[in-house]
């Protein structure tokens, strides 16, 4: 059996203060994608942290331009070109992303970089625009794009099939509303923004900075059929009450497990349902 795993890289939202920005690797055996890389450098030392090298990462999703998922790819892409450029890397580096996302990294890397890199990137970096809808595989991974549906900029999330037929699904930083509901329904894991507790509704704004809280995300987790909710983008005031506080609050609404990783917590994907009782 293919061991199916994900690595949450970080999970704080734009501003975090004792986590790094939302971001993980998705694995299958041998066949690793990572999707966003938070605002930095940090990124570099998370996959480090998590045993993965830049040498042996050849794709790379991002969902949106913003910040706090698109100035880590960019820190990805410098680094697979210096290896590139010592004979440390082989193959090419897949960039997938919205039209915006591709636009923004090509323009980003032409003014940032140096020569030396910007004339490498084309023979190593692969930017490739991806549409709701649109499907690839990453070796033993199958994924389709799905528009995430944000209010804020467009988004874009994927479904991903995993060997065992495990699906999971990654709406970015958007959380499941009614209105992209019907893309993950009936998905095994969910990976999706709770940006804070509805009773901290008042402390954190979610509702201002086009986020939603745990007991909004759980009623329309409950509502897709959802097998379990992974909880990220989420306010770090205190990390370790965290995972109690929003699985509390979710279970008035979602029966299934609710999580609320630590960065860098290790979750393995097996069977969903084996856990709908949890
Ligand atoms: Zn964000």
């Amino acid at each position: 059996m293919i061991s199916n795993r994900l690595t949450m890289l970080g999970t704080g939202s734009a501003f975090p203060t004792q986590s790094y920005h939302s971001c993980f690797l998705l694995q299958s055996g041998k066949d690793s994608l990572l999707a966003d890389g938070g605002g930095g450098m940090e990124i570099l030392h998370r996959l480090d942290q998590a045993g993965m090298s830049p040498a042996s990462l050849h794709h790379m999703f991002v969902s949106h331009v913003h910040t706090d998922h698109i100035f880590g790819a960019v820190w990805v892409i410098r680094r697979v070109l210096q290896l590139s450029l010592e004979n440390s890397y082989e193959g090419t580096f897949q960039v997938l992303g919205n039209a915006e996302v591709t636009a923004a990294i090509q323009t980003i890397c032409r003014l940032t970089l140096l020569p030396a890199y910007t004339e490498r990137m084309q023979s190593v970096i692969s930017l490739t625009t991806v549409s709701p809808g649109d499907t690839t595989r990453i070796g033993s991974i199958s994924l389709q794009f799905i528009d995430a549906c944000s209010r804020g900029c467009t988004q874009t999330g994927f479904v991903a099939t995993l060997p065992d037929g495990v699906t999971f699904g990654f709406l970015g930083d958007e959380s499941l509303t009614g209105r992209n509901l019907q893309q993950v329904s009936g998905i095994d894991y969910l990976v999706c923004g709770a940006y804070c507790s509805y009773a901290d509704r008042d402390i954190f704004h979610p509702y201002e900075k086009h986020h939603h809280t745990v007991r909004d995300v759980a009623r329309e987790a409950a509502e897709a059929g959802v097998g379990c909710l992974i909880l990220c983008h989420c306010e770090d005031r205190d990390p370790e009450s965290r995972p109690l506080l929003y699985a509390t609050e979710a279970s008035e609404f979602f029966r299934g497990p609710v999580m609320t990783p630590a960065d860098m917590e290790v979750i393995e994907l097996t069977d969903g349902r084996q856990n709908s009782l949890v």
